[in-house]
Parts: structure tokens; sequence; C-alpha cells
């Protein structure tokens, strides 16, 4: 199979602010709006380069990171290693504050996540998780550059099978796992950063270190 091949200029379709796709992670955002009418409480656009080579798919807004910023992976545990990671293999820059203005910047690289809503409990349904690959295949399909997918958690590695009109079955999660797509892109995968994964040990900093080395080597090599 083959992605449709991108246009340098599109922009990836994003979701409506009130996008009513999903019933219940609509019903979840407007009870989110009645008790933190401060937080974004809608979907979360992706966060990055259009022309970005990497590009990092998680698996939905955290209901006090990015629901609450409105930027992927910003304001909770996991945007803490995520961008001190992304920061030490030359991805980002400046400074992370937990903050959509703290004048972060991504390098050759861009955020998404495979569901743009906050799920209860950070656990999307099946059909969430198939309502929203419209999203991410645009995001695959409109990168011109793209070379390099990571996917944090099973959820995602799925989804981009999923986007990418593959599989599931196509190969197997695995943390380290670097899988070459039969459209050329390279599919790595990595444990999620969550501090679940980090508290019981499944996910160490060095794991995840050694994801994001990968990755800049094989981007450094050309894909
Ligand atoms: S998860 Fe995606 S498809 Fe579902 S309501 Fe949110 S933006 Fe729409």
């Amino acid at each position: 199979m083959s992605v449709a091949a991108p246009d340098a200029c599109a922009v990836p379709d994003s979701p409506a602010s009130d996008c009513p796709i999903c019933p219940r992670l609509s019903a979840f955002r407007q009870a989110n709006q009645e008790k933190f009418p401060s937080f974004h409480n809608a979907p979360v656009r992706s966060f990055g380069p259009l022309d970005a080579r990497l590009l990092i798919v998680g698996l939905a807004p955290g209901l006090k990171g990015a629901n609450q910023t409105g930027r992927p992976f910003t304001g909770d545990y996991a945007g803490d290693l995520l961008y001190a990671t992304l920061k030490k293999y030359g991805f980002a820059s400046g400074n992370y504050d937990k903050r959509p203005d703290d004048g972060l910047d991504l390098q050759d690289c861009r955020i998404t996540n495979a569901v743009r809503c906050v799920p209860p409990e950070n656990k999307p349904a099946t059909q969430e998780i198939k309502e929203c690959l419209t999203f991410l295949t645009s995001e695959l399909t409109t990168l011109p550059n793209l070379k390099v997918l990571v996917a944090l958690g099973g959820i995602a590695h799925g989804a981009a099978l999923s986007a990418l009109g593959l599989r599931k079955s196509h190969c197997k999660f695995a943390h380290q796992a670097v899988h070459e797509l039969p459209n050329g892109l390279l599919l790595v995968d990595s444990y999620h950063c969550s501090r679940y994964n980090t508290n019981t040990g499944r996910l160490t900093e060095e794991m995840f270190e050694a994801v994001f080395k990968t990755v800049r080597s094989r981007i450094d090599a050309g894909g």
C-alpha cells in the first residue's frame, strides 16, 4: 500500500472545537467545562512544524495535562519526560514549563494523539479510537517529509497502522521495536511515558532515551 502523495502546502484536518463525533467524549468535555472552566476542554491539536520528519503519536490528552493547557503532553508528568528527552536528542529547544506559551519549540518533530479528546480514566473506547482515525490519517497523508513515526503505547501503534491502511496485526507492538512499513515509513514503538509506567518500572528514563537515540540515528541516516 502507499499513502497518498503529500501536498507540501496542505494543513492536516483538525477537529472542530465542539467535535460531536464521539458522544461520550463530547459529554465528558462539557462536564469538564463546568468543573474546570479555565481548562482547554476541547480536542487538542497537533504541535510542531508541518515539515517535520518525525511524528510522535500519543494516546489521548490527559485531563490535567493537554486537556488543561491545549498543547499535547503539556502540564502533566508525561510531558516532563517526553520534552526532556526530545531536547536531549535535538528534537526540541527552549524552555519547557508546562505552559503552551513557555517558548518550547519542536524541531523536525511533531506531536499528535490517536484520540484528540480526553477520555474518562485515560481509556478511550475502541469506537472512539476508530472515529478519531480520520484526523490521524490526515496528519499522515499531509506531512510532506514524514519518515519516522513513534507510537507511544500499543493503542497508538494500532491506530498508526490503521491510519495507514494496514492491519493491526501487520506488526506487533514491542518496546523499542523498529518496523519498516510497506510505504517506506519507519514505525518505532515505545511504552507510553506516563507516570504509571515509570512508577511501576515498566519504562525507565534510560529505556525511553534509547528509543529516541534510535530515532535520531535513523533520521540522521535518512530514515
Ligand atoms: S475523539 Fe476525535 S472524533 Fe471523537 S469527538 Fe474528539 S475530536 Fe471528534
